[in-house]
Parts: C-alpha cells; sequence; structure tokens
C-alpha cells in the first residue's frame, strides 16, 4: 500500500511516501524556523499560512522523487494532533481533501506516535515490546510500548519538556534559535566548571522536571561578572551533563522496571550526541540494545508521520473511509487504540 504522509503540527512542513512493501520511498521538509527566529518562537498565524504554501509543492516533490503519479496514492495519513490548531487543519483539511478527490482511506495520525515509531524507519527495526523515551520540543515521556497504539505511560515531565529546557535555557544565554542544536554545539567546547542541579534524579518515580534547572542556569548567569564565550560555552556543558544524566538514568530505571531489554529514542532531544554517548554506555553495560531514528527524524518529518499512518491503514483496510475533519490540538498518547 502506498500512503502519503502530510505532517504540519507546528513549524515544518514534512510530506513523505511510504510504500508498505518497499519501505519509504521519498521525503520532503520545510523548516519555518528561518520565519520564526526573528520572534524567537513560533508564531501560529505565520505558521498556518506558510504550511498552505508549501503542502502541495512538497508532495509533487515526493511523487516526483519516486516516480509515482498521484492517480498510485493509495492511502493519505496527516498528523491529526497534537500541536496548534490551525497549522493542523492545513494538513487535515489538503490530507482529506485529497483522500476524496482519489477516493482513497485517510487517517488521522497522533504526532507522538509518530515520533515513537519513527526509529521503525532504519534498518534493523526494533521489535517490540521496548522502553520508549520520547524527549521532544513539547514532550519528555518514558513509555512502555507493547504494540501500535498500545502505550503505557511511565514517566513524564511535571513542568518544560527537555527540548524546551534547552530552548528556554539557550534564551536566556542569548545563544539562538533553535537552543537545542546551538546550546548542545557550544557545549562540545565547554569543560567541567559549574555545578548545577540534577533535578528528580533520585526520586523513586520515572518523571522529570527541568524548569529548576532553567531557573538555576538564570541564577548562575546573572552571578557572572561577564557573560563571555568560555562561561557560556562552561555553563551550556554542564545543563547538558544534568539533562542528559537524569534522561539516561531515567531510562536505565524504566529498563529494570519493565524488565525490558530494548530501549528506543526519539523526538528532538534524541538527536543530541551527548545523549547518545550516555544512552549508549549505559546500555552496553546493561546488555540493552538502543534504536534512534537517523538524524534528520529525530525533529519533526512527514516520513514519521505515513509510516505510522501506513502501519494503521494496513491494519484497517476494510472500514469505509471518514472524510469529515476535526483537529485535536489536545490528545493524549495513552488515549490511542491498537488498530482494529
Ligand atoms: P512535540 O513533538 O512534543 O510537539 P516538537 O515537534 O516541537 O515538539 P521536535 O521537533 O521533536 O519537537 O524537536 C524539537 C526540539 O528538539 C527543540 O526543543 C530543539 O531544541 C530540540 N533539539 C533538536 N536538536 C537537539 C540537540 N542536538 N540537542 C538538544 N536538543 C535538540
Ligand atoms: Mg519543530
Ligand atoms: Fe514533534
Amino acid at each position: 500500500m502506498l500512503v502519503l504522509g502530510i505532517e504540519s503540527s507546528c513549524d515544518e512542513t514534512g510530506v513523505a511516501l511510504y510504500d508498505t512493501r518497499r519501505g519509504l520511498l521519498a521525503h520532503a521538509l520545510h523548516s519555518q524556523i528561518d520565519m520564526h527566529a526573528a520572534y524567537g518562537g513560533v508564531v501560529p498565524e505565520l505558521a498556518s499560512r506558510d504550511h498552505i504554501r508549501r503542502a502541495l509543492p512538497l508532495t509533487q516533490q515526493v511523487l516526483a522523487q519516486a516516480d509515482k503519479t498521484l492517480q498510485e496514492i493509495e492511502g493519505i495519513a496527516y498528523t491529526q494532533g497534537p500541536g496548534l490548531a490551525g497549522a493542523l487543519l492545513v494538513g487535515t483539511s489538503i490530507a482529506q481533501s485529497l483522500a476524496f478527490a482519489l477516493n482513497v482511506p485517510s487517517v488521522g495520525v497522533h504526532h507522538l506516535e509518530g515520533h515513537l515509531l519513527a526509529p521503525m524507519l532504519e534498518e534493523n527495526p526494533p521489535a517490540f515490546p521496548f522502553v520508549a523515551l520520547l524527549v521532544s520540543g513539547g514532550h519528555s515521556q518514558l513509555m512502555r510500548v507493547d504494540g501500535i497504539g498500545q502505550y503505557e505511560l511511565l514517566g513524564d515531565t511535571l513542568d518544560d519538556a527537555a527540548g524546551e529546557a534547552f530552548d528556554k535555557t539557550a534564551k536566556l544565554m542569548k545563544i539562538g534559535y533553535p537552543g537545542g542544536p546551538a546550546l548542545s554545539k557550544l557545549a562540545e567546547s565547554g569543560k567541567p566548571r559549574f555545578q548545577l542541579p540534577r533535578p528528580m534524579l533520585n526520586s523513586p518515580d520515572l518523571n522529570f522536571s527541568f524548569s529548576g534547572l532553567k531557573t538555576a542556569v538564570l541564577t548562575l548567569v546573572n552571578n557572572q561578572p561577564q557573560l563571555d564565550e568560555e562561561t557560556v560555552q562552561d555553563i551550556a556543558w554542564e545543563f547538558q551533563e544534568s539533562v542528559t544524566e537524569i534522561l539516561t538514568l531515567k531510562c536505565m530505571k524504566a529498563l529494570k522496571q519493565t524488565k525490558l531489554k530494548r530501549l528506543v529514542v526519539s523526538g528532538g532531544v534524541g538527536a543530541n550526541k551527548r545523549l547518545r554517548e550516555r544512552l549508549n554506555e549505559a546500555a552496553a553495560k546493561r546488555g540493552v540494545s538502543v534504536s534512534y531514528p537517523r538524524l534528520e527524524f529525530c525533529t519533526d518529518n512527514g516520513a514519521m508521520i505515513a509510516f505510522a499512518g501506513a502501519m494503521r491503514l494496513h491494519a484497517m483496510q476494510q472500514s469505509t473511509p471518514d472524510y469529515s475533519f476535526s483537529v485535536r490540538p489536545r490528545w493524549d498518547l495513552a488515549e490511542l487504540k491498537a488498530p482494529a
């Protein structure tokens, strides 16, 4: 089954073609990062308007790349939520209109299910069941995954998400937008000099809290006589050490608790080199395997939506098409069910 996937939940328009027999055929992305950078964050109305401009040209682009025509599409997947309502509406209405016109089935995909399953697009995909660490701009969750749609939440952030902590910390040190990649780049030149807390490192549960860490950075920054490049690098180093130590320890705890032997990491923070280094090291010690998406599929993309949608469409081929549309800006992953 040839499935077109459309992602438009936030500031990236992603389109991809996934074939359930042949795998990923093509994918294309347009990031709005430069457009929003001037505002220091995503401006929802600008995001929606840009998705309108990009979605169809990107669709034509992936069709050309895969040497396919619109008429060959057998199913359409789109991000239904969570995300920005206006942005989601653009992808949803384009996807549903196309599905109606082509008379093919469609499915609304949960954005986080997309992230969660993204490592399965790689060679040697992890088998179920596994523990998933989802660390993105809006979420920091540990989950037990027994199959498509079988997600049990093991731990969550009590406040900021890991990516959000990177972004906000970068912002207060004025080191660019989005903060995650910029801060980790600076951290590479940093060294141990400052000490920051490790919030909830030893809490008995699998929850996280990152907002206090950001406040600790603010205090540290305010106490510096001057914020020269070296100081920023050293603070970035220590901040990254703190976040990656917490994430690594909680992953190992979740594996121990569930007695599972596979860890799957996804979301934008999953691109962080230091995190991968620490997880690989800790997992090797425990005889556990770790899977990641390729770097470009850690952050938002169409391929993960095409894949998650293809899995669902493939499993529910008989159902009657539903071309009505509604978006779900807030949508709990644990509400999902396995495809019937
Ligand atoms: P959600 O999926 O929860 O709705 P999102 O789609 O905004 O949020 P992603 O696109 O998965 O999140 O990831 C973006 C986040 O990842 C940003 O917060 C960004 O700073 C962070 N990020 C990206 N690369 C890195 C990196 N190398 N190190 C740390 N953080 C990173
Ligand atoms: Mg993004
Ligand atoms: Fe995302």
